[in-house]
């Protein structure tokens, strides 16, 4: 063993692996099915196979699982590409199962000269009615004990076409009594008359995954092929068609899923939310896939960071996913250039400042030195947040009321001397005066306040529309709830701010700049954002309960 302190098991294994020579290098692969795009549950499985593999010297191929028809699409193809990118990583080989259909057939054709496979004509509940229970034993199919040449005859016909969809299927014939029910004569190949994103019409059989999964792992000399939990019942299969085929040995291993509080994590189920309208798409930035993440403004490494410190167990739990907060606020709060944006504006004016006049302010960046410092402008109107008003202060309110004074971030202490309000009786204005000494970096006035807000400059500030996102779900776990996902949906999980002012330095942003919205969050630029239409998503809140936690 190696001597290795913190493996988890499976680097474990494969330390062991290459230190008895069993490999002179190891080749992972991350198998996705092109039906959906990916979610924060694949990124844990791209982070373990990829992360295995850069860390013990092997490489990783991507292969697309595309062995139904039905539900795959080149879209989903792309996006999936596109994401693991974006996560950080390199295939060494884009493959496809699909274009082993020819190796597989042949595959099959050698079961059933070996007598380990044949053709069933049984319709499916007459299949599942013989397969018996865990605790009683399966029967024979009448059509078992079909000799060799009838077999292949009757596989070339439905290779050819000349069946329609379920009137036979090709099984493994192992043991109906194995205690395993996989084993117990597995359906191997079916006939679909469809078309395939890949192979078109020229299929009109597909190999069952249990046939396609494990010989796409030895077809390419996978070493090590991890999956989830679920499969190790499959792995007696995943072994038997190795041996019977006598192909390259590839070995499955098995992990724990990610689940994680407050989402659902089937493709099926995202796919509902898509097609059902309760999202705008599989990138909204409320769903949890990749693509969604990183609209919201999720950086790839706050993602490695997560799938890193929940680490690869062998039992299942949840994950809390205040947790993949935690680590996207620790990522940001290193990178994100701090800027000042009023969310929900109300006017202040400067009554002793000079109509017309604008002066510069130097502001940092953000708390580090290299992150430098950008120019402000400062005149007499300028906008506040609504909160950091309160007409009559509650106790300990240290931000704007009749008579308090305030320092404007990086600008000047003021003094509330008066407000006015509209027609149904909201707050528009509020009259100050400023304090020319109390300049911050350069402050003579000798006076010291105890809060400091934000503002923007009215003459310079940009308009942009801002949408607050909140959980998807109102309940932790979704998927186990016996309501309708439609029941489940947080009524409040998006909220649209149709005109917030931004100080004009975030004018010019892309979305692949991250902002710090003093005080109020972290922010990026939305995709759907134009040159006369600014718009910004946030990213996250700036601090959360779990936070606290951590740094007790
Ligand atoms: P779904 O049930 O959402 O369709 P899947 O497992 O069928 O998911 P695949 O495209 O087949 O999706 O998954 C590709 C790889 O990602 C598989 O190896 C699978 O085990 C792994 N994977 C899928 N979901 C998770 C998860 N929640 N946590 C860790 N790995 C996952
Ligand atoms: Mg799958």
């Amino acid at each position: 063993m190696s001597e290795e302190k913190n493996l988890n098991f499976l680097e474990e294994i494969v330390a062991a692996d290459l230190e008895a020579g069993k490999y002179t290098s190891i080749l992972t692969r991350f198998p996705p099915e092109p039906n959906g795009y990916l979610h924060i549950g694949h990124s844990k499985s791209i982070c373990l196979n990829f992360g295995l593999a850069a860390k013990y010297g092997g490489t990783t191929n991507l292969r697309f699982d595309d062995t139904n028809p039905v539900t795959e699409d080149t879209e989903y193809v792309e996006s999936i590409k596109e994401d693991i990118c974006w996560l950080g990583f390199n295939w060494a080989q884009e493959l496809y199962a699909s274009d082993y259909f020819d190796t597989l057939y042949e595959y099959a054709v050698q079961l059933i000269n070996k007598r380990l496979a044949y053709v069933d004509d049984s319709r499916s509940d007459e299949i599942a009615a013989l397969k018996g229970t865990p605790t009683e034993a399966g029967k024979d199919s009448i059509y078992r004990s079909r000799s060799v040449a009838e077999n292949l005859q009757l596989f070339t016909d439905m290779k050819a076409g000349k069946f329609k969809d379920g009137e036979k299927v090709l099984r493994a014939k192992i043991d109906m009594a194995a205690n395993n029910m996989l084993m117990r004569d597995p359906i191997i190949y079916r006939i679909k008359h469809a078309h395939h994103h890949r192979t078109g019409n020229k299929w009109c059989i597909y190999p069952m995954y249990d046939f396609a999964h494990g010989q796409s792992d030895s077809i390419e000399q996978i070493t090590h092929s991890v999956c989830t939990l679920e499969f190790i019942p499959h792995r007696e299969l995943y072994d038997w068609f190795i041996t019977k085929l006598e192909i390259f040995p590839s070995h499955q291993y098995e992990f724990a899923r990610l689940n994680m509080t407050y989402t659902v994590m089937s493709k099926r189920k995202l796919l509902q939310l898509v097609n059902d309208g309760h999202v705008n798409g599989w990138d909204d930035p409320r769903m949890p896939t990749i693509s969604g993440f990183r609209r919201k403004g999720y950086t790839a490494e706050s993602i490695r960071t997560f799938c890193e410190k929940i680490g690869v167990a062998k039992r299942e739990n949840f994950i809390d996913l205040s947790l993949l907060e935690f680590c996207l606020r620790e990522d940001l709060n290193k990178i994100a250039k701090r800027v000042m944006a009023v969310l929900d504006p109300v006017k202040l004016i400067i009554t002793n400042y000079e109509d017309g006049k604008t002066e510069s302010l130097v502001s940092e960046n953000g708390p580090e030195e290299h992150m430098g410092t950008r120019t402000l402008t400062f005149s007499k109107e300028l906008w506040i947040e609504r909160e950091d008003f309160m007409e009559v202060p509650a106790k300990k309110w240290f931000r704007l009321a009749p008579g308090a004074l305030v320092r404007l971030k990086s600008a000047f202490i003021v003094k509330c001397e008066s407000f006015s309000k509209d027609e149904q009786g909201n707050i528009n204005e509020i009259h100050c005066t400023y304090i020319p000494e109390s300049r911050s970096y350069n402050d003579t006035s000798g006076i010291s306040v105890k809060g400091t807000i934000h503002w923007v400059n009215a003459a310079t500030a940009v308009e942009a529309e801002i949408r607050l996102y909140e959980r998807l779900f109102m309940v932790e776990n979704p998927a186990g709830e016996e309501a309708e996902l439609r029941d489940l949906i947080n009524p409040a999980s998006l909220e649209i701010i149709r005109k917030a002012y931004l100080e004009p330095s975030v004018a010019t942003a892309t979305t692949a700049e991250r902002y710090q919205f003093i005080r109020k969050g972290y922010f990026c630029l939305d995709k759907e954002s134009t040159q006369t239409k600014l718009i910004f998503n946030r990213t996250v809140t700036l601090k959360d309960a779990w936070s606290k936690e951590m740094k007790k």
